[in-house]
């Protein structure tokens, strides 16, 4: 990996003010404790549609200087798929935010719009002049907005909106980060084609929600993390994104409410944590939050209760990572904790995700 070489200039102050800014992001109480069972009724009304996440980043596009709209290729079923960019100076590390490959996992992209909004105040100026960030919110609109050829009668949310894993064929976006560009669902095609190939990316960090009932040390988890595990990732590479890894588990693990595992998850390059290192030399984390938006199993799915941690561990969870990133404290990050992490443990009915 070709690690950018870059000018140390953030100020303590900034970092400071995005910090500050980030803890108010919430109503008062909105966090909670953290996970618990019995999380109320399965909504998606309170979720962004596809059309209103469209417009909120229009909203914020009109507002920000820095900030960027560009539409790298369409969904199955024609919807322009967005990515939002601050490309302050090509020589910065260039960190990318992907959420919803999976359509069914909303709350990350609820807090990265949260974070782009954060990112428009004037307090984090020295922020963004140390760092590229790249942020995909919903990769997968059709599956997000039930907009698919199969069919949804035994999902659980309430209203006329369901939420698939799954892409509008039916195919699990998450297993074709191995395939020739051409082979590929054109939402993943766009990615590889239109991001991960035209950028010079550094780290990503791909946003996932898991069940509701995994535990480690019998503590139900707020998420769990993994590096890449495929063989063929660089040393470098894998180091790199072990780093990413403490940097986020220390910011999430601080905050009284958020409890971390490892992720089991599999080696092999179709799925994007182990395809992006693989075939870019991009650092990457997995970060399996908790419970999925909708889902036709009881115990997989997250009542709305949960929301507004989850949302702020997403926000929570930028916001660490593009201040290590900016002020290159991500450098000396100590990995170690890697060694003693416990891999969360499933309770039975649980569908791991990823
Ligand atoms: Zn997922």
């Amino acid at each position: 990996m070709n690690f950018k070489k870059k000018v140390l200039s953030v100020s303590l102050s900034s970092l400071m003010t995005l910090s500050a800014v980030t803890a108010v992001a919430l109503p008062v109480g909105a966090v909670g404790n953290g996970p618990s069972a019995g999380n109320g009724q399965v909504t998606t009304s309170n979720l962004h549609t596809y059309e209103s996440l469209v417009s909120y980043l229009e909203t914020q596009d009109a507002k920000q200087e820095r900030l960027a709209l560009e539409v790298i290729g369409e969904t199955v079923n024609g919807r322009d798929i967005y990515l939002a960019k601050y490309m302050s100076n090509p020589k910065n590390p260039t960190i990318l935010f992907l959420t919803q490959q999976h359509g069914n996992e909303q709350l990350t992209t609820e807090g990265a719009l949260e974070f782009i909004k954060h990112l428009g105040t004037n307090k984090t100026k020295g922020i963004l002049e140390n760092v590229n960030i790249l942020i995909i919110p919903m990769l997968n609109a059709d599956g997000a907005m039930g907009d698919v050829n199969f069919p949804l009668d035994d999902y659980l949310a309430k209203g006329d909106r369901h939420l698939t894993r799954a892409n509008a064929n039916g195919i699990d976006l998450n297993r074709e980060h191995d395939k020739k560009t051409d082979s590929m669902q054109v939402e993943v095609k766009a990615l590889h084609e239109n991001v991960f190939a035209k950028y010079d990316i550094d780290y990503m960090i791909d946003i996932h929600h898991q069940g509701t009932l995994s535990e480690t040390d019998g503590e139900l988890v707020s998420g769990s993390i993994l590096y890449p595990t495929n063989a063929n990732v660089k040393p470098e590479v894998l180091e790199a994104s072990k780093k990413l890894g403490a940097v986020v588990y220390n910011s999430i693990e601080s905050t009284g409410w958020g409890h971390i595992g490892r992720y089991d998850g599999g080696s092999g390059e179709n799925i994007g944590r182990n395809g992006a290192a693989v075939r870019y030399d991009i650092a990457t984390l997995l970060f399996e939050m908790r419970g999925m938006s909708d889902h036709n199993i009881e115990s997989v799915a997250l009542g709305q209760k949960s929301n507004g941690y989850l949302v702020k561990q997403t926000v929570t969870t930028l916001d660490a990572a593009v201040r290590a990133i900016a002020d290159d404290s991500i450098e000396t990050a100590d990995a170690s904790f890697w060694d003693t992490l416990p891999t969360q443990y499933n309770r039975p009915g649980i569908e791991s995700d990823e």
